[in-house]
């Protein structure tokens, strides 16, 4: 979960009268408290989610019989499935049994959330697609802000605001509570619209892949895409959106094989991606023109497509397959490079690396870098300084070009005139 989206699930738990909160932010404490419990042979996400979660048990009031945290799962080749069982089980070793660990997978449609399933599965969806719109107009300006920090501050209250309006029990959960949705991001973006920006100031663009924690959380990644606008970079960073477009189409793939090609349940995931598109576009809607040259694949199919050739994602599975299409699309819609983020020793991130060359090779050599995460101090100035001599050579020479926003244009343009 980012940091961003955290707090929309809060947001939506609080709708249903749930008094929810996301984990403490990271910090040295995090990997101090998880390094009593883990072995170092864990990946980085399951340290960092440890060491947040037992933060909560040193908190001042803290009661373990009115606590309870949230710690989806899943099954599959992948460390993830474990993490739940080991907070347990270290919960356990603490004594505090009695601590609920709510642990929602799509595998049984999400029925351990109970009457709230339902609820929660459409306020999760939106608290996703807003939280994942405004973390992305933040990379979108705040390269180009000419007072620094204006842009997390739009980013802070258009997140509080978004919030709000999810948690507001008063509008019911329906087309009102859509457009009480939009109408927020709509503030939101123009909170943004309001900053002082410079968009003449020359960017290359940088696509960022890779495993889903360790990309969306600015602690577990060093803040490396803060890092990266220092070199004059915008980054687009593979939302969690597309993850969810990707179950649907794993969950549609499983019924096919096991012959309920033609079902019920086929219909229902089918009716269910046709509400979340229709959604999704109805939250979206305001910021389209935020989002030109930026726009997302209409279906995630376009990911998997270009990801074929590489890794067939009839076999390989999980977010290897979403990186390696991902970086094709990226360097399609006109990126100077692409960094993959992840965990140190992910096996997703170890197999997308030795696929990367083949994939550059095909995409006029658009560099491609691995970034790996494992909570110790690294040299990251110096290998960024390397990698983006590399974006610079490339974006001489690269025959796909970026779409511009309307808006940067005239704003430039406006800029220039000045
Ligand atoms: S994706 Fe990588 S980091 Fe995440 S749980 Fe799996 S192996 Fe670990």
């Amino acid at each position: 979960m980012s940091d961003e989206g955290a707090r929309a699930f809060a947001a939506a738990f609080k709708y249903l009268g749930v008094d929810a909160h996301p984990s403490p932010d990271g910090d040295e404490r995090t990997y101090e408290i998880a390094g009593r419990f883990t072995s170092g042979d864990e990946c980085l996400p399951e340290r960092v989610t440890i060491g947040d979660f037992l933060k909560v048990t040193e908190q001042p009031g803290f009661d373990p019989a009115k606590t309870a945290f949230f710690m989806p799962t899943a099954s599959g080749p992948c460390r993830f499935g474990q993490y739940s069982p080991f907070l347990s089980q270290v919960l356990r070793e603490l004594g505090y049994d009695d601590i609920l660990i709510v642990c929602p997978t799509s595998a049984d449609g999400y029925s351990s959330l109970g009457e709230y399933s339902g609820p929660m599965m459409r306020l999760g969806w939106w608290g996703l697609i807003g939280s994942d719109a405004i973390r992305k107009m933040l990379h979108v300006y705040r390269p180009y802000e000419t007072k620094r920090g204006a842009a997390d501050e739009a980013c802070e209250r258009s997140l509080g605001i978004f919030c709000e309006a999810l948690a507001d029990p008063s509008v019911p959960i329906g087309a009102k509570k859509l457009s009480q949705l939009a109408g927020a991001l709509e503030t939101g973006r123009d909170l943004f619209r309001a900053i002082p920006v410079d968009f003449s100031r020359e960017t290359r663009l940088i696509g960022i892949v890779g495993e889903i924690f360790c990309r969306l959380s600015t602690f577990s990644n060093e803040d490396l895409i803060r890092r990266l606008e220092t070199f004059g970079v915008q980054a687009w960073l593979s939302d969690i959106g597309e993850w969810v477009w990707y179950t649907n189409v794993e969950q549609e793939k499983n019924l096919r094989l096991y012959g309920r090609g033609f079902s019920l349940e086929m219909l229902k995931v089918k009716i269910k991606k046709r509400v979340q598109h229709s959604h999704e576009e109805r939250l979206l809607a305001p910021l389209r023109d935020e989002f030109i040259g930026l726009e997302e694949p209409h279906d995630i199919m376009e990911v998997l497509e270009r990801s074929q050739p590489y890794l067939p994602y009839h076999g390989s599975l999980g977010e290897m397959v979403l990186s390696v299409g991902k970086a094709v699309y990226l360097y399609e819609k006109g990126a100077d490079g692409i960094i993959d983020i992840s965990p140190f020793t992910c096996m997703n991130g170890v197999i997308c690396e030795s696929i990367y060359p083949r994939v550059s090779r095909d995409c006029e050599g658009i560099p491609i870098r691995t970034f790996y995460f494992d909570g110790t101090q690294t040299d990251l100035e110096n290998d960024l300084g390397i990698f983006m001599e590399l974006v610079h050579n490339y974006s001489r020479r690269k025959t796909k070009r970026r779409a511009r926003r309307r808006g940067s244009c005239r704003r430039a343009a406006a800029h220039s005139a000045a």
